[in-house]
């Protein structure tokens, strides 16, 4: 055999071993003969530059790097369904067919995947072009995308001119939960669920992202063929089938009732299926007939699609632990047993505060009823009652911290109970992780599991420990090495020289965000002026409430928060504002807001302004500077317009008050 030989039949085999092992699950392959085999064709692709083909296996690996995604104007648009939500609903759709149809009719009964829509082009049996549904008339260019998916054949058996399938890309559950434990791992964020997952991927510019990502797809329609004429739907799903398509599970019924039946079954039989379903498709079989009763603006007529209600399940409570947050809030979580639900296996649920478990009495031991209503905590809607095991006995939240042992505390103003100890280990790693956020000290390179790393060896306590680090120890730690350590200390130095208001942030004081650090730094101008400040004081500055100004306090005068800025202190850690000082920046300038400002309310907006210097007032007159304008600005507007005064947007305001 010459190696033009050895290259096609190379491809043939790796096909057929694809359509085997992605379509039919029935694998005959092994995965090393397959990637053995997959490096040679490529070896002989790359010598044989004139043999490339796209419908080669070895274009499924992606690598292919997109700039952005062409649009496509969907040849037949890509329609959404109607919803029905009972069988009385779902009978009413059948008499509105039958009215229009006569008595005769029959169904088809699918599985509705939770994922994407696509149309797959073929020309000639080859598959050309992939688009996403986007609004049914215009999609975007995923093809590199969806060639990386092994269960979608780049080559038909039969080359009709033009023929154009539909389908459901989605993420098998088990390789989204996968991802999930990955990403968890790395630190990353997590997916909601298997639908986002999919969409994220197949949206990936980098194809080979795309394929790691192991996307199926389950193809339910044609919506052009040139060159064959078909009579029934079951019949192009028959077709589809003989061109290797995968095709969706279905079930072909002759009353509504059997379709019912098949609904239920469906639904019962939800977790076997590898994709989650939101619901089951009804779809009239007889195309003939489709085409009599049309579509309305939005969906066709001959179709209806059953959603099935959140999935529940019942469950055990084996245990409630509480995990302490960087605020030092105590959350209540259930660990259950381990169930099925919505394509994961849960194995806790939220129980959100003390008043959650108290109203609901749930208690350790108890059958409850879990459910996933598609994002990914599962929460606990009801208890059994009737199943309640003997001797169990209401929950309370501990009153020490789990972790730390300090008293707990709850919230003047709220539901919360927190750890009041301010050396609490539980908050050492997240006050970490928040210190060096990307908003708060943006310290490159020091994300959760580098925090975690350094505790584990002792190597920080709290933030101030940070700037202590040399770039040897830090090298020793896993995953790290002499270039991410030298990086990590480049940029904790270089962190040193952060606004006031950055730091202020990043000491995780309750009640102060990034707006309110901004405020105070504005307002102080460093942060010694700020230590002394009194209570009185701080609650005198607009836009900071008496909790706030409490709370500020409060964390000012523990001996910890001291400790911790001396030490930064000592470190050389800026404690100025790098913003213009308060009073001169806007001093002499009179501002009247009108209309509704997107980012900043107007209090808010009145603050900043202040905090500048300026002055705001309520009427416009020949004294105001500026006039900033929102949203639906109304007669203050054509004011300072009759009166010559600068108008400006929100926009124009925030980054005058940036300089
Ligand atoms: P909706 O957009 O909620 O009205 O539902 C319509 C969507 O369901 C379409 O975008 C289809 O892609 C999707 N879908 C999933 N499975 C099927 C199926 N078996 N038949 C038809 N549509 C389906």
């Amino acid at each position: 055999m010459d190696e033009r030989e050895e290259l096609e039949a190379l491809r043939r085999e790796l096909e057929q071993a694809n359509y085997e092992y992605y379509v039919l699950d029935n694998p005959t392959m092994t995965d090393y003969d397959f990637d053995h085999k997959l490096r040679r064709l490529e070896e002989l692709e790359a010598k044989h530059p004139d043999l490339a083909s796209p419908d080669s296996p070895t274009q499924r690996v992606g690598g292919k790097v997109a700039e952005g995604f062409a649009e496509v104007v969907h040849r037949v648009p890509l329609e959404s369904l109607q919803d029905v939500f009972s069988l009385k609903e779902l009978t009413e759709f059948d008499q509105r067919v039958r009215e229009a149809l006569g008595e005769e009719i029959e169904y088809d009964v699918e599985p509705k995947v939770d994922g994407l829509s696509v149309a797959l082009e073929y020309e000639n049996g080859l598959f050309v072009r992939g688009a996403t549904r986007g609004d049914g008339q215009v999609g975007e260019d995923v093809t590199e995308n969806l060639r990386t998916i092994r269960s979608i054949p780049l080559r038909l058996s039969e080359a009709l001119p033009s023929l154009i399938v539909r389908g459901e890309v989605y993420m098998p559950k088990k390789v989204f939960e996968d991802l999930n434990a990955q990403l968890e791992l790395q630190g990353k964020s997590l997916f909601a669920n298997p639908r986002n997952a999919a969409a994220g991927s197949l949206r990936q510019h980098d194809s080979k992202v795309a394929a790691a990502r192991k996307l199926d797809i389950q193809v339910f329609n044609i919506q052009w063929a040139e060159g064959r004429t078909f009579r029934t739907h079951t019949e192009t799903l028959d077709y589809l089938a003989s061109q290797r398509f995968k095709v969706i599970p279905h079930k072909t019924c002759t009353t509504i009732a059997q379709a019912g039946e098949a609904i239920a079954r469906m639904g019962d039989g939800r977790e076997e299926y590898p994709f989650d379903i939101d619901g089951a498709v009804v779809k009239l079989n007889d195309l003939a007939g489709r085409e009599r009763l049309g579509s309305t603006a939005k969906f066709p007529r001959w179709a209806a699609a059953y959603k099935y209600p959140p999935e529940r399940k019942p469950s055990k409570v084996l245990d409630i632990v509480v995990q302490v947050g960087r605020t030092g809030v105590l959350t209540p979580k259930a660990v259950v047993e381990p169930v099925r639900l919505a394509g994961t296996t849960v194995t806790s649920a939220t129980l959100h505060n003390q008043d959650f478990i108290t109203e609901k009495d749930i208690r350790i031991g108890d059958t409850v009823l879990v459910q996933k209503a598609g994002e990914i905590i599962p929460e606990i809607v009801a208890v059994e009652r009737d199943k309640r095991p003997e001797g169990t006995v209401p929950y309370h939240l501990p009153d020490r911290c789990p972790v730390c042992g300090a008293p707990v505390a709850r919230d003047e103003d709220g539901a919360h109970i927190r750890c009041t100890g301010a050396e609490c280990p539980a908050q050492r790693l997240r006050h970490l992780v928040h210190f060096a956020s990307r908003d708060a000290m943006d310290i490159e390179g020091l994300g959760p599991a580098v925090v975690e790393n350094l505790l584990e060896a002792g190597l920080v306590q709290s933030p101030g420990d940070l700037y202590a680090l040399k770039a040897e120890d830090v090298a020793e730690l896993e995953r790290m090495g002499k270039k991410s350590a030298e990086n990590l200390i480049a940029a904790l130095e270089k962190s040193k020289g952060n606004d006031l208001s950055r730091l202020l942030f990043a000491f995780g004081i309750r009640q102060v965000g990034q707006k309110a650090g901004k405020i105070l730094a504005a307002h102080f101008g460093d942060l010694d002026s700020l230590m002394a400040a009194s209570e009185e004081a701080l609650t005198a500055i607009p836009d900071i409430g008496a909790i706030t100004a409490h709370s500020i306090a409060a964390w000012f005068q523990s001996p910890q928060s001291r400790h911790l800025i001396e030490s930064l202190r000592a470190a050389g850690v800026n404690f100025k504002s790098l913003e213009a000082p308060a009073g001169e920046a806007l001093a002499g300038k009179t501002f009247v807001l009108t209309g509704t400002l997107e980012h900043l309310g107007r209090k808010e907006a009145a603050a900043l302004i202040e905090a500048q210097g300026g002055k705001v007032s309520g009427s416009v007159s020949k004294k105001t500077s500026y006039v900033v304008a929102g949203e639906a600005a109304g007669s203050k507007l054509q004011k300072a317009r009759e009166l010559g005064i600068p108008v400006l947007t929100e926009g124009e305001l925030l980054s005058m008050l940036e300089r």
